[in-house]
């Protein structure tokens, strides 16, 4: 056998869930996405973190679906757009961009509403039996829910910036027998679900279940116990139980309490709260979802969207023609401003994923 075989890296169906604890869990480079939890009935969440519970027949999956594996940005563009992206799309491959509300948006929607919209939209036109979201306790900790009403879904509005293992909540979906899934959720699990579905395999293990991926912008993510004791306790003196609301505007973090006054700290402030693995990512707009929204870009009460494929550009153009969104274009300023937070987003990758020895990513 010539060298350069003999010592080649191996390929995912090589590798099982030892090398995925190797290479992405004991280096913390796992963004706790939750999907080798929902797709293997041998891998479980433990101690908040995947964990293998039965023999590991190095089936391989959880390695190849893992978005900290090896994620070829050009190779999944291609397959889902039929193209690859040029230098000056920062933002990712989209058709268009608008500013836009929901008519009547979710009591605690975050910015216009709009994701819980959409997904109102899609359950009700039928383009998706359930929707996977993440809704939160009393004390802020993310809970992810299947839900099945419109109610249930406009339940869950809202930021929570903590990581949620959200993807884990598709294997309750596909318990309860839903066929045809929608998720909103941040990049990584956008990444991990879209590695899921578009992976080329013989065998049916969930993968044609994945209806819609509505992707959030997200810089990054925060561990609940360091945010909720260093920053809303330890700083700001409050009970996580009186927080109405968490939002991040103007450069600011800021807690929002139940008498509706305001705490807040230059979101520098908060690096040191930010989940180690949210390092090595580079995707600030959710590069790989059928419709991305965000904050930046529109003004207070409106969220930016991407319509990226045909089924966010249909769902999208329903959900306009049924009067349940509107829109205004986004101002050109706005723009720039997502593509600048963007490209510092995969700047900051850049150095990180060397620190971190993160290997196979490339955007
Ligand atoms: C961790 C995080 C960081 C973000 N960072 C940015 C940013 O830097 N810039 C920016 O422009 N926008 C950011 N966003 C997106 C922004 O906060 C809003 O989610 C987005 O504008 C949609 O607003 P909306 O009113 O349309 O959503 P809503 O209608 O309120 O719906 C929000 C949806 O988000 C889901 N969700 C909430 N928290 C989480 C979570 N932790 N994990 C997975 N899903 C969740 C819920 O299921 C809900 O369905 C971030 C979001 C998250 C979760």
């Amino acid at each position: 056998m010539a060298a350069k075989e003999k010592y080649a890296e191996p390929t995912y169906l090589e590798c099982g869930f030892g090398e995925l604890e190797h290479k992405v869990i004991s280096p913390e480079a796992c963004c706790r996405c939750g999907t080798c939890e929902a797709f293997c009935p041998r891998i479980e969440h433990k101690e908040n973190r995947p964990a293998l519970v039965d023999y590991d027949p190095l089936c391989g999956l959880c390695f190849a679906y893992c978005p900290r594996t090896f994620l070829d940005m050009g190779e999944m563009e291609t397959k889902l757009f039929g193209r690859t992206r040029n230098a000056d799309e920062a933002l990712g491959i989209y058709r268009k961009t608008v500013s836009v509300q929901a008519k009547v948006a979710a009591v605690r929607a975050q910015d216009g509403g709009v994701a819980t919209a959409l997904l109102v939209q899609a359950l009700q036109s039928g383009l998706i039996d359930c929707a996977v979201v993440t809704d939160r306790d009393e004390e802020w900790r993310t809970v992810a829910r299947v839900a099945t009403t419109a109610e249930e879904i406009k339940a869950a509005a809202g930021t929570k910036y903590t990581i949620s293992n959200s993807v884990f909540a598709l294997k309750a979906a596909m318990e309860k027998g839903c066929q045809k899934i929608g998720f909103v959720g941040t990049p990584c699990q956008i990444q991990a679900l879209r590695k899921v579905q578009l992976l080329e395999e013989p065998y049916e293990f969930g993968q044609k279940k994945i209806a819609l991926l509505v992707g959030l912008f997200c810089m990054e993510n925060f561990d609940y116990d360091e945010l909720m004791e260093g920053l809303v306790k330890g700083r700001f003196g409050l009970d996580p139980k009186d927080v109405s609301r968490f939002e991040i505007k103007k450069g600011m973090f800021r807690v929002i309490d139940k008498a509706g006054r305001a705490h807040e700290v230059k979101i520098e402030e908060t690096d040191e709260f930010t989940f180690k693995g949210c390092g090595p990512c580079f995707d600030f707009a959710s590069e790989l979802a059928d419709v991305s929204v965000g904050s930046v870009g529109s003004s207070e009460g409106r969220s930016t969207v991407l319509l990226r494929t045909d089924e966010g550009e249909k769902l999208y153009a329903a959900a306009l023609a049924a009067g349940a969104v509107q829109e205004k274009a986004v101002s050109e300023k706005g723009l720039a401003l997502a593509k600048r937070l963007a490209q510092s987003k995969a700047k900051r990758f850049e150095s990180k994923s060397e620190e971190m020895k993160v290997g196979g990513i490339n955007r």
